[in-house]
């Protein structure tokens, strides 16, 4: 009985229609203001949400939690540790890192090896390249993650070998990567795994983005493809990458057979 009336006095002060409630006592008014609030809250942050898809721009204001301005320098420091800690290869794995209003990617392409500032490309909070050439072509996702998640700042997609090789012994799912390390349980498990889509596609981007919408998710492996990171610095982006990739080695080389921790440990490591 108490949802419904809540409901049409929302409709009605949305609208700015004045109307008296003359039935309801003081007990009825005071649980009545205290559920008005709560969903003209509810309806507030709901309306921002679909401004922000229909406007299609990463916020760089009240909603993000820090404004980081990375230097290109330190864009191009990480694409080279990725490429070092073999966490990517050849033209494979890109980036993407908050810089104030603006967002850097890695240039569609190139080995992150070779990247070099002047080779970063620059897109405003609407995804146009206001510097540089042509973005990576998972530029849509990492666009979408940023949208999605205002704690975050760096977005890391990397392809190393035993990520991939254990992607393909596991099934997709919201638990895949046993927990077999204290650094994976604490950054990045449960971890969830997508079956494969096709790189660079729009259903890849939505889907990824979707599932780093959960303010828990720091990482989603993709099948027969790789992983996608997030931090609200380099640093913490990297470790994520770094732990899941040791935990994937540590299943693959023991042929997915190894001891894990126990469950009741679990909380005591998060
Ligand atoms: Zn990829």
């Amino acid at each position: 009985m108490d949802q419904p009336q809540a409901n049409v006095v929302i409709i009605v002060k949305l609208c700015n229609f004045h109307v008296s409630f003359t039935p309801f006592t003081e007990s009825h008014k005071s649980i009545f203001r205290s559920r008005a609030k709560n969903t003209l809250k509810y309806i507030s942050c709901t309306i921002n949400l679909f401004l922000m898809k229909e406007n299609n721009q990463i916020k760089a204001d009240s909603l993000r939690e820090s404004h980081p301005h990375p230097s290109k320098e330190t864009f191009c420091s990480f694409c080279h540790l990725l490429y070092d800690r073999h966490l990517v290869a050849g033209v494979g794995g890109n980036m993407a890192a908050l810089s104030g209003e603006n967002i850097f990617l890695t240039p569609s392409g190139y080995s992150l090896r070779e990247v070099k500032p002047d080779m970063v490309v620059t897109v405003n909070g609407k995804g146009i390249v206001i510097e540089g050439a042509n973005p990576t072509k998972d530029a849509a996702m990492h666009l979408g993650v940023l949208r999605v998640r205002p704690d975050v700042n760096v977005v890391f997609h990397v392809h190393g070998a035993y990520l991939v090789a254990a992607s393909v012994m596991l099934e997709p799912g919201p638990d895949t990567l046993p927990p077999l390390t204290p650094g994976f349980v604490y950054y990045a498990h449960p971890l969830s795994m997508l079956p494969f889509f096709v790189p660079g596609t729009q259903i890849l981007a939505k889907t990824v983005a979707e599932k780093f919408a959960e303010r828990q998710c720091r990482a989603v492996l993709l099948q027969n493809h790789g992983l996608v990171t997030v931090g609200k610095d380099f640093q913490e982006a990297l470790n994520v990458a770094e732990e899941i990739d040791e935990a994937a080695r540590i299943f693959v080389l023991t042929d997915g057979k190894a001891t894990v921790i126990p469950s009741k440990d679990l909380e005591k490591i998060r």
